[in-house]
């Protein structure tokens, strides 16, 4: 929905109970809104029912803008964990999340409302404009063949020579593997693709979920995007 002075807008059921039973909010009460392409802007609530809302657009408070072009592949991991890496990545600044599943994965069961909820959640928590995309998921191989020949992806490879990760302003993305580690044949796959630069995050063996956090921010660094 654009948002702009005097437009008004219809909530979804959820954020009618968010707003109603979460946050306690009633009608006359100021609420901050973002559609990921028009900025922030201060709204009012007009009504409010167990399911539904209506608010009135009033001014706007920041305009959109750029983003880092960054996307996290990553191979899902348990719920807690997978949560915390979709959690973190938002606040990262990550535009795309990937889940993808490779010969070891942790799991192959992804839920996209469930994590898709956890990232909004996460971007109003950090007061970022935009949500990231979050991909269905996808095996491995079909990853990698079709893999976008504009940006460089960065596998984190422990136990490997592999050079440190160093911040990158072009589009790119940060590939990290699942707790048991990507598979000899994954490997060899990483290493003859074209686009794929193999990459050390330090001499420690980091849990996935640490790799996918640690990984974001030094792509981003030293402005932390
Ligand atoms: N089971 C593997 C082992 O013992 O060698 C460790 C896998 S690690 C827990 C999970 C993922 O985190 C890896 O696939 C890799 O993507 C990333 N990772 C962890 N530590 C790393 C490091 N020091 N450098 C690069 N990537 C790392």
């Amino acid at each position: 929905m654009p948002l702009a002075a005097g437009a008004a807008l219809a909530a979804t059921p959820a954020q009618a109970h968010y707003l109603g039973t979460v946050m306690r909010r009633g009608p006359g009460a100021t609420v901050l809104v973002f559609n990921g392409r028009d900025g922030e802007w201060e709204a009012r609530l007009i009504a409010l029912s167990r399911d539904a809302a209506r608010l009135e657009v009033a001014r706007q408070l920041r305009p959109q803008t750029e983003e880092p072009d960054l996307w996290l592949v990553f191979a899902p991991l348990k719920r807690d964990a997978t949560d915390l890496v979709v959690q973190k990545a938002t606040e990262l600044g990550a535009a795309a999340l990937l889940p993808v599943l490779t010969r070891r994965s942790n799991t192959a069961r992804v839920n996209a409302g469930r994590l898709h909820a956890i990232a909004v959640e996460a971007a109003e928590q950090c007061e970022r404009l935009t949500v990231p995309r979050i991909a269905p998921p996808q095996p491995f191989p079909a990853v990698l063949a079709a893999w976008p020949p504009s940006r460089t992806l960065f596998a984190a490879v422990e136990r490997a020579a592999a050079p440190p990760l160093l911040p990158c302003r072009a589009p790119c993305a940060l590939l990290t593997g699942p707790e048991g580690g990507f598979a000899p044949e994954e490997l060899d796959e990483l290493g003859r693709h074209a686009l794929v630069k193999q990459v050390s995050l330090g001499p420690r063996i980091l849990r996935a979920e640490t790799a996918a956090i640690v990984g974001l921010a030094l792509l981003q660094a030293p402005g932390g995007g």
